[in-house]
């Protein structure tokens, strides 16, 4: 091989190099970048704006409700506290839940339909706690950041569609490894606050039955691992999270 040639080779695998470790390291950077930062990307990408959350203007009990119920679950302790986490449900028939930047959880009212006790809802959004405080959000941007860039550079600026793909693209498929993290932090979570576990493998075996199960579920761990997982953390004294006519009026919350 030519001299000129070898170091053009040399050079694009050093580059190549340089890129892969570059993106290995960007997760655990993701890590420690500070809650401010997420903030000030989250404006920057208008998720705000897209999304409204529900406030239960026909049934004022509604909201009460569902905080009460989120209330139970987060914060628990100092540390939680130190989170800027909000959880807010919002209209729409999709069957889903996710954590966005900075911190907001966002239930769809679909979800709602699907969820047949209030431990099977505070399952759900005990896992996507975790996915927040393990800054999975961040994690995954971090590595989508190049295609980010890439699909909002091919855009006008301030194009609505601008935002809406970035919000797309926040609304992310997570690792298998951070589903773990997320489902055994989020049973640990249960746990502390004496809410009964079974109500997490229930929703998800379910779910995964079910021909409408939505798509993020295919990246989560199969319903037996999450089965097994709950009934190891399982065995603790429980109390109910709602009664029976605060979680009937929990459905009413977008009305
Ligand atoms: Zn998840």
């Amino acid at each position: 091989m030519p001299t000129g040639k070898r170091k053009g080779l040399l050079w694009a695998l050093a580059a190549v190099g340089i890129g892969v470790s570059f993106a290995a390291l960007l997760p655990s950077v993701a890590r420690h970048v500070p809650w401010r930062v997420e903030r000030w990307m989250d404006r920057a990408v208008g998720g705000d704006a897209l999304l409204r959350p529900c406030r239960g203007t026909a049934e004022p009990a509604s909201l009460v409700a569902f905080n009460k119920l989120v209330a139970r679950i987060y914060p628990l302790d100092a540390e939680d506290r130190e989170l800027p986490i909000t959880v807010d449900v919002i209209a729409g028939d999709t069957i889903n839940a996710f954590a966005a930047l900075d911190g907001h959880i966002h239930v769809f009212e679909g979800l709602l339909g699907q969820v047949e006790s209030p431990e099977e809802l505070a399952g759900v959004i005990a896992h996507e706690i975790e996915h927040v405080r393990g800054r999975h959000i961040m994690q995954g941007l971090a590595v989508n950041l190049f295609t980010l860039t890439a699909l909002s550079s091919a855009l006008p600026t301030g194009s609505p569609g601008n935002s809406r793909i970035a919000y797309s693209l926040l609304s992310m498929k997570f690792s298998r490894q951070q589903e773990a993290e997320a489902d055994e932090r989020g049973l640990a979570r249960l746990r502390a606050a004496h809410v009964d576990a079974a109500g997490f493998s229930r929703f998800f075996a379910r779910a995964e039955l079910s021909s409408a199960a939505p798509a993020w579920l295919s990246s989560h761990p199969a319903s037996e691992a999450r089965a097994e997982l709950a009934h190891r953390a399982g065995g603790y004294p429980t109390a109910a999270v709602l009664g029976a006519a605060e979680w009937r009026s929990v459905g009413a919350i977008c009305r």
